[in-house]
């Protein structure tokens, strides 16, 4: 299993493409804003020669969701994020308004997830873990072959998603990364949505918000 990073759009936002030896891959928050983010997104794929079978959302802020239009126009694929987080797309454009980004809102057309769904790409699956609290449709993405999990805001390196947005839940989210994250094997490699990867065996350790 590959994985490569991009960092985009003016809230920097990590944009994982994810592929196996078959060259089918996985695109997860494309989150890419301007024109070159957009031809640096396309080019990669493009020289590695893979093929866009999925395009997942973590979750529906709008930062996530601001390469939603261009990527699911380039590569003819409706979106995938949780039932919980649907709804967003819808208010994208209103919210990040706020943090003075003007975008449009992204196609409200999309393909539900939920928990226990596997997205299949070549000989690979991602699982689909459901952890509310960030959002109420906040899930991970987690490849059992290479122990990769790729989790939005759920988790990020010594901290946790922010749960005072509309639909937080600081509760909801400790107890669904206790039950659900910390759970896998501590050599999980943890790809969070902004900011640097970590393992679950390093954030079991030393994670001041999961003691
Ligand atoms: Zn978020
Ligand atoms: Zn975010």
């Amino acid at each position: 299993m590959k994985i490569k990073k991009f960092t985009f759009n003016p809230v920097s936002v990590n944009a994982y493409l994810l592929w196996d030896e078959t060259k089918e891959a996985v695109l997860i928050d494309p989150a890419c804003f301007y024109p070159a983010e957009e031809l640096e997104l396309s080019r990669f794929i493009e020289n590695e020669g893979l093929k866009i079978v999925h395009i997942l959302n973590t979750h529906g802020h709008f930062d996530h969701l601001m390469g939603n239009d261009f990527a699911t126009t380039k590569w003819n694929l409706k979106v995938k994020i949780h039932s919980g987080d649907a709804f967003m797309a819808g208010q994208a454009r209103q919210d990040a308004v706020f943090f003075g980004i003007t975008m449009k809102n992204p196609a409200s057309t999309s393909e539900p997830l939920s928990e226990g769904d596997l997205i299949r790409f070549g000989n690979s699956s991602l699982r689909v873990i459901h952890v509310p609290g960030h959002s109420p449709g906040s899930v991970a993405f987690y490849e059992n072959g290479d122990k990769l999990l790729v989790v939005g805001d759920i988790l990020f390196e010594g901290s946790v998603g922010r749960t005072d947005l509309p639909g937080g839940s600081h509760e909801l989210l400790i107890t669904g990364i206790k039950e659900k994250l910390l759970t896998l094997d501590d050599e999980v490699v943890v790809y969070p949505g902004h900011g640097g990867h970590t393992t679950i065996g390093w954030e079991k350790r030393t994670n001041p918000y999961l003691k």
